[in-house]
């Protein structure tokens, strides 16, 4: 296939009105926190973006406390109608400053720029909007507590690196909606967009204490899991992380959702057309350098048409574009941090080592900075620890499957169960194996599709509770569903 040369094409980030220092957001004001600081870096050049601030227990106090106040004297008595005012206000503001946002996530976190102004901040924009309907329409949402449901009051949230603004609008917008207030945790690694929001907060006028912006690493989140004060947990990232703050709670009032890590199965049966199939598992693992939760990271093929989707998939994985971030020709950006790629190194090596085959698409990879070329192993077997973990990075194990029963079989066959895609012509297949499988999402003749309106939640040991859509509701307000 002729590969095509592309001139530069890159994002100006003159939008964006880097400071060289951020302090925390508690009470609608920025604060510079009793803690040390920490250096946000882009992961495309390793350029020190901003020194910012690393909140203490004595920080994550104060925050606690601002949102308790906010949540007792202002946020619980308003109406919902007056809460979807500030939600569809905020989703405004979002859409105005899309580019600024988008430039800065793609600086921070290493996605490509494409992505970033095509998928994160629309769809962060989409949550409030979203949400902002619910919020004077929640007790006919047929939620707990009938046609009064009642939030739980503080609520704390920690959320991962590999989509930073959106992960913040899954927790934010349904958590406010329901009239809670909230103390946010962005990853030590991409906490820029997470700041700039807390400046929207100001620019919408929220209320002072509605929405807390604490930065730091792991030790912050800890505190903000251990606190007396917080009523609620939401978590995104590592199931390992996800573990210790089921156990740190077990005992208390405190309730949690977790949206933990996936190692979800393609499945492409013979009869599915070969070539979207192909774009569909690029999509599947290769969209957002597959640090995604609920990435395609298994190909499962049907025998019969495994050389020809392999040797197609690899001729297309060959015009991928990997690179400059900023640049609106890039496909596939950095690796969003020297631990992460150590991590993906570390786990390819060792699906060397146990005997799969390794290919990655050979492409040029800049001097400085985390990079990664798309990699595909063959020959996986099901033990294999490239078929068994989450390697979160562009990397695709390929299996084998003969019959629908060993595909579901095969498919099933790991700790996890976010996720999965089916590539067939046949309605009843597809009706048949979504039953199947034991993932939260099942996507057919597609990939890595997300919506507001849609839930998503995994099984297993991919976590509880259930985000977007009505049912993301719910784990925002007291009491159960009997
Ligand atoms: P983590 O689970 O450590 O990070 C997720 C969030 O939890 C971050 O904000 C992190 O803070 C915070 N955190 C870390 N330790 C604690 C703690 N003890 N108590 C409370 N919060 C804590 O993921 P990693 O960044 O370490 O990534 C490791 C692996 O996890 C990846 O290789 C990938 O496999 C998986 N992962 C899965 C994600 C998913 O969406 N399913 C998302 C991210 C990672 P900080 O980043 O500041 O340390």
């Amino acid at each position: 296939m002729p590969k095509f040369e592309y001139a530069p094409a890159p994002e100006s980030r003159a939008v964006v009105d880097l400071q060289s220092s951020y302090g925390l957001f508690i009470n609608g004001e920025f604060t510079d926190g009793s803690g040390t600081s920490f250096k946000s870096i882009s992961p495309a050049t390793e350029e020190v973006l901003a020194e910012v601030s690393a909140a203490s227990e004595a920080d994550i106090d104060n925050a606690v406390a601002a949102a308790r106040k906010a949540y007792t004297r202002v946020w619980s008595k308003m109406s919902g109608a007056d809460r979807g005012k500030y939600l569809y206000r905020i989703a405004r503001i979002l859409q105005e400053r899309a580019r600024e946002f988008a430039v800065l996530e793609t600086l921070d976190n290493g996605k490509p720029i494409k992505e970033s102004r095509d998928v994160d901040i629309p769809l962060a924009a989409a949550h409030f909007f979203y949400n902002a309907g619910w919020a004077d329409k929640l007790g006919y949402a047929a939620l707990p507590g009938g046609a009064n449901p009642q939030p739980h009051g503080v609520v704390g949230q920690i959320i991962p690196w590999n989509f930073p603004m959106l992960m913040l609008a899954w927790k934010i917008a349904p958590a406010l909606a329901t009239g809670n207030t909230v103390v946010l945790k962005p990853a030590e690694t991409t906490p820029l967009t997470a700041l700039l929001f807390a400046e929207v907060c100001q620019q919408a006028d929220l209320p002072p204490g509605v929405v807390n912006i604490v930065t730091g690493a792991g030790p912050t989140g800890q505190a903000i899991v251990d606190h007396p004060g917080i009523d609620k947990l939401a978590f995104t990232g590592s199931t390992g992380v996800g573990k210790m703050i089921a156990r740190a709670i077990s005992g208390t009032r405190k309730k949690a959702t977790l949206e933990l890590g996936g190692k979800a199965a393609n499945i492409v049966f013979d009869d599915a057309p070969i070539d979207q199939a192909v774009e569909g598992i690029v999509r599947g693992i290769f969209f957002n350098q597959g640090h995604v939760c609920c990435a395609g990271s298994r190909l499962l093929v049907q025998e019969t048409i495994a050389d020809e989707v392999e040797s197609r998939l690899k001729r297309r994985l060959e015009t991928l574009r990997v690179g400059d971030p900023l640049d609106k020709n890039t496909d596939v950006g950095a690796i969003n941090s020297r631990a992460q790629l150590d991590r993906i190194i570390a786990l390819t090596d060792v699906g060397e080592a146990e005997g799969a085959v390794r290919w990655d698409n050979g492409c040029e990879l800049p001097s400085k900075g985390f990079w990664f070329r798309p990699t595909v192993f063959t020959g996986v077997t099901q033990t294999h620890r490239i078929a068994q973990e989450e390697v979160f990075g562009p990397v695709l194990s390929v299996l084998t499957f003969r019959t629908p029963q060993e595909a579901v079989a095969k498919a099933n066959n790991t700790p996890y169960g976010l996720s999965a895609g089916i590539w067939t012509e046949k309605g009843s297949r597809i009706l048949w194996m979504a039953d199947q499988l034991k993932a939260g999402v099942v996507w057919a003749n597609t990939f890595n599709q997300f919506d507001p309106t849609s839930p998503f939640g995994g099984y297993k040991e991919s976590g509880y509770g259930r985000e977007g859509g009505r049912h993301g509701l719910e784990p925002y307000v007291k009491g159960t569903l009997s």
